[in-house]
């Protein structure tokens, strides 16, 4: 579909970043956004780039009371020869259409949400920053506009697209995180919405985080909801373990989120030379494999850090040490060697790479 593009003189731009290593995450965003609304005679219709606006909804709408809403996160690179680059957004825009469905949301063709953020990336090609560790954040978001308080399906959507650029995830070096083992709390249960993009996982979970910061620790790791035994993810990041010289990871389940980073991560270990296990992983397992020393290295995996590499965990108030607390060989290799394939730096035998053109 043809996008009406409302542009601004060059004058009404925003002045870029100073320093693209010092940017905060999500807080400065580019001068244009992408919109398209729904309704149930049309279908999705009107697509609009038009200069960065707060949005008028009716306090009525049905995505402030009932929650309906889902996101996706992405991130748009630089090579050195200047191209704009994408990390497997096909993945991206099919897991959009897997939590709209799950929320009962009407998708989007993938080769139209492709399209259309492809079109905003060249518009606001200027913003994406060039040195390593930076990127254009991309914020993909579908938000339900009717009016009304009947708890239903909402007739009418909003699906727009904001950009931010970011400075490293690690601004301070590649250092180990801490987590606090949650026994109260849990993310998501089986056959809710644990593995859908969907705002609702993420507000539960700040009571947890709250919870976790107090106690001195930078993120919660989640236990199944059933027992609070196995090991399901880190905050908002999949999570993986170095058992016996094994790559080891929960297996996809309806309370797990299907990251791309792990997904690439799994695809990847192989050729790195290490085998990739996906199996269920008791947090017995783990504390005891930590002191006697099987388990290596922990470390978590998401497009906002990519490798985050794990230090320090609190379970039944007792800290357990990782590799020193230090960032350990694996978490090393792989952030390298996907990093290098995202700025192009590293050949893409993968075939993950998208230049936008
Ligand atoms: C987004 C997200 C991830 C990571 O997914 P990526 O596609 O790798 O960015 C993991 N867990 C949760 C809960 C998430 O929201």
């Amino acid at each position: 579909m043809k996008i009406n593009k409302t542009l601004l003189p060059a004058e009404k731009l925003k002045p870029l970043f100073e320093n693209p290593l010092n940017l905060k995450f999500g807080k400065n965003f580019t001068d244009y956004m992408f919109t398209m609304i729904y309704d149930e005679s049309k279908g999705w219709h009107s697509p609009e780039i038009k200069p960065y606006q707060s949005l008028v909804l009716d306090p009525a709408a049905l995505v402030f009371h009932y929650g309906q809403e889902i996101f996706e996160g992405q991130k748009a690179y630089k090579s050195k020869e200047n191209e704009i680059l994408l990390f497997r957004p096909d993945e991206n825009a099919k897991r959009f259409n897997y939590s709209m469905k799950r929320m009962f949301m009407p998708e989007i063709p993938v080769e139209d949400f492709l399209y259309y953020e492809g079109e905003l990336l060249k518009l606001e090609e200027r913003w994406i920053p060039n040195q390593k560790g930076t990127s254009l954040y991309i914020r993909p978001t579908a938000i339900a506009t009717e009016p009304g308080l009947g708890v239903k399906p909402s007739r009418q959507y909003l699906f727009f697209i904001i950009m931010c650029p970011v400075g490293p995830y690690f601004s301070s070096g590649f250092n180990p995180v801490s987590l606090w083992v949650s026994r109260e709390y849990s993310r998501a249960a089986e056959g809710g919405t644990g593995d859908a993009k969907t705002g609702g996982n993420y507000g539960a979970s700040l009571a947890a985080t709250g919870a976790a910061l107090k106690k001195g620790y930078n993120q919660v790791l989640w236990l199944d909801s059933k027992e609070h035994r196995y090991i399901e993810e880190v905050g908002a990041m999949n999570i993986f373990f170095i058992i016996d010289n094994k790559l080891v990871t929960p297996p996809l389940t309806s309370t797990i989120l299907p990251g791309i980073t792990r997904k690439s991560v799994l695809e990847i270990a192989p050729d790195l030379g290490i085998e990739p296990v996906e199996r269920a992983i008791a947090i017995e397992e783990v504390v005891e494999g930590i002191e006697s020393g099987k388990v290596a290295e922990v470390f978590a995996a998401g497009t906002a850090a990519i490798i985050c590499p794990v230090g320090k965990m609190n379970y039944n108030e007792k800290e357990y040490i990782i590799n020193n607390n230090e960032t350990g060989p694996w978490a090393h290799k792989l952030f390298d060697t996907l990093t290098g394939i995202q700025y192009g730096e590293l050949e893409d035998k993968y075939g993950w790479v998208h230049k936008v053109i």
